[in-house]
C-alpha cells in the first residue's frame, strides 16, 4: 500500500465515523492565521476545545510542509495547498458536540475564499463543498474564530 493509499483510506475512515458521530449535525468553525493566534491563546490558557483545534490545525500544518503527493487540496478547487501556496482560511469540522471525537480539517485557497463576497457566502460556499462529503448535514453550527476574516 502506498503512502498515498494509506493516507486515502485513513481520511475515509474518518469521514465515515464522523459521519456516523454526526447524525447529521455538525460544527464548521473557519479560521484565519489570525484566528488561529486566537485560539493558540485561548488553548494557553486553558481551553480545551482551542487546544483540541490547535492539535488538528498542527496536524494539518504538517501536512503543508510534508511531501507534495500528501498535500491537501482546496477544498472548492484543484489548487494543492502547500508552503507556498498556504490556505487562506481553514476549516474545522466536526460533529456537533461537546467532545467530538474527529475533527476533519480542510483548506481553501486564496482564490476561493477571496471569490466569496462576505462572510455568510463564504461560510455558504464552504457547507456547499462539504455537502457533497457529507450529503446528510441538515445543521451546521457555524462560527467564525474571532479574528475572522483576514
Ligand atoms: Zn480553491
Amino acid at each position: 500500500m502506498s503512502a498515498r493509499q494509506a493516507s486515502s483510506d485513513e481520511w475515509e475512515a474518518g469521514v465515515l465515523r464522523l459521519h456516523a458521530e454526526a447524525a447529521g449535525a455538525y460544527t464548521l468553525l473557519l479560521v484565519s492565521p489570525a484566528g488561529a493566534l486566537d485560539l493558540s491563546s485561548r488553548a494557553a490558557a486553558g481551553d480545551a476545545k482551542a487546544f483540541a483545534y490547535i492539535g488538528a490545525l498542527e496536524i494539518f500544518g504538517k501536512r503543508l510542509l510534508g511531501a507534495r503527493r500528501d498535500a491537501p487540496m482546496c477544498l472548492c478547487c484543484d489548487q494543492i495547498l502547500s508552503r507556498r501556496t498556504p490556505p487562506y482560511l481553514i476549516g474545522l469540522f466536526h460533529a456537533l458536540s461537546d467532545r467530538p471525537s474527529d475533527c476533519l480539517t480542510v483548506g481553501l485557497c486564496r482564490s476561493c475564499a477571496k471569490g466569496a463576497p462576505d462572510l455568510p457566502a463564504l461560510r455558504n460556499a464552504v457547507i456547499g463543498a462539504l455537502r457533497q462529503v457529507f450529503p446528510d448535514l441538515t445543521a451546521c453550527d457555524g462560527v467564525m474564530a474571532p479574528a475572522g476574516h483576514a
